[in-house]
């Protein structure tokens, strides 16, 4: 099955995979993209098209109501806000990929954790729940870096991991957290945050996510892994 068809499945049973319990309680609607057909949640009743381009560009360059942060600031602003709720800071692993024989480089926080033998996947966490602020190395982009102005060949991507077992927390309490973090500490207003449906397909796990956008740029991908 392939990604469309995989996202057509989750979407359309949505009130069992993307429905959190912060949609209801913040009033959160489900929506069509009058463009494109992707779904998506908003608060704002006007809105008719998806947070992704094409159907939105950016609406924040020249522009920004909020307060500034540079980029060490952004890191320590969202790492005190994990560690104030539960989470353990942990050091980025090395950007290259030690555990997974596909890959050279890390592409993603995820991969830290992968441990590959004998081509079957398990998860080691050094805790549970954790941030670890990953560099990433991404080549796949690479001739579109200096031309597009929004190509990269490394970034940070700030993982935020956790096992819903006795000591972590599943989708609703993930919602919540990363919705806490948008509105109070970037001061994000409510309507100009909206999630679209997705789903996420990785080495021997895959599972329906929901991608959080403002202004037309994707903060994060909250990745459920359930199957
Ligand atoms: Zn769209």
């Amino acid at each position: 099955m392939d990604k469309i068809a995989l996202r057509d499945k989750f979407s359309s049973e949505y009130a069992k995979y993307y429905q959190v319990n912060l949609f209801e309680k913040e009033g959160f609607i489900r929506k069509n993209c009058s463009n494109c057909n992707n779904n998506f949640w908003t608060s704002d009743n006007s809105r008719l098209t998806c947070p992704e381009q094409p159907c939105e560009q950016y609406g924040f360059i020249g522009n920004s109501s909020l307060k500034k942060l540079d980029y060490a600031e952004s890191w320590m602003a969202i790492e005190k806000y994990f560690v104030n709720h539960g989470h353990a800071s942990v050091s980025r692993y090395p950007v290259v990929a030690r555990w997974r024989p596909d890959l050279y480089f890390t592409i993603a926080s995820i991969v830290n954790f992968q441990r590959i033998e004998g081509g079957k996947v398990s998860f080691e966490f050094p805790e549970n729940p954790l941030i670890v602020p990953q560099m990433c190395l991404r080549f796949n982009d690479i001739e579109n870096v200096g031309i597009s102005g929004k190509h990269f060949t490394s970034f940070v991507m700030i993982g935020q991991h956790c096992v819903a077992n006795n000591t972590g927390y599943w989708k609703d309490k993930c919602i919540e957290l990363d919705y806490g973090l948008l509105t109070q500490v970037f001061g994000i207003p409510k309507k100009e945050i909206v999630f679209k449906e997705d789903v996420w397909i990785g080495y021997g796990a895959f599972g329906y996510s929901l991608e959080y956008f403002v202004r037309g740029l994707e903060l994060g991908n909250a990745v459920f892994t359930e199957f």
